[in-house]
């Protein structure tokens, strides 16, 4: 596994979307298509052998993650999605902002009464968009066997919030 090129793949962009943050900007990997490939594999190693039946990824990078490891993996791909983009019956989880709050969402026959769900999104920051996703697919009647993220940026301890539920992840920062 070749984890450098996924790194250095990967564009730290300085000040966006706002001053002090340094985004993790994918879309430099998704035109690299190794490094891509890489990243997917590496996922798929880590849960090959797990009995997964669903993985839920997180709008909107987490579907790019998501899709092709549920494929890869031969297990079910459901959207958690921001709110009023499902056009079905839905659930909801509130989650805090800075500013405010925002909301993710599932349609309530995504997930069946003791599937077992890996929830995937590109990266871990606070834990508020991935723990209001737990939540969901624990209304849902889901058993969550771990998180999986590209990227974790270590300092913001969004791993302790999501405990203790297993947290994998790729790269951190
Ligand atoms: P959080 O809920 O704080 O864990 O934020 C996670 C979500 O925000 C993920 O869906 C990320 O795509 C996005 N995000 C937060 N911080 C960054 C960052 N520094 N670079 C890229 N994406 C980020």
């Amino acid at each position: 596994m070749d984890i450098d090129r996924i790194k250095n793949s990967i564009r730290n962009v300085p000040d966006f979307p706002k001053p002090g943050i340094q985004f993790k900007d994918i879309t430099t990997l998704l035109q690299d298509k190794d490094a891509f490939g890489e990243a997917i594999e590496a996922f798929y190693s880590a849960f090959k052998d797990k009995e997964i039946d669903v993985i839920v990824g997180i709008e909107s990078r987490g579907f790019i993650f998501a899709a092709p490891l549920a494929l890869r993996m031969g297990c079910r791909f459901v959207l958690a999605r921001k709110p009023g983009k499902l056009p079905s019956e839905t659930i909801a989880e509130e989650y805090a902002l800075e500013y405010g709050t925002d909301a993710i969402e599932m349609h309530i026959d995504a997930i069946n009464k003791g599937d077992k769900v890996l929830i995937v999104d590109d990266l871990l920051a606070t834990g508020g968009t991935a723990k209001a996703t737990g939540s969901v697919v624990q209304k849902l009647q889901g058993e969550i066997l771990s998180y999986a993220f590209l990227i974790i940026l270590k300092g913001l301890n969004g791993d302790e919030l999501l405990k203790p539920i297993p947290v994998f992840n790729i790269l951190d920062y």
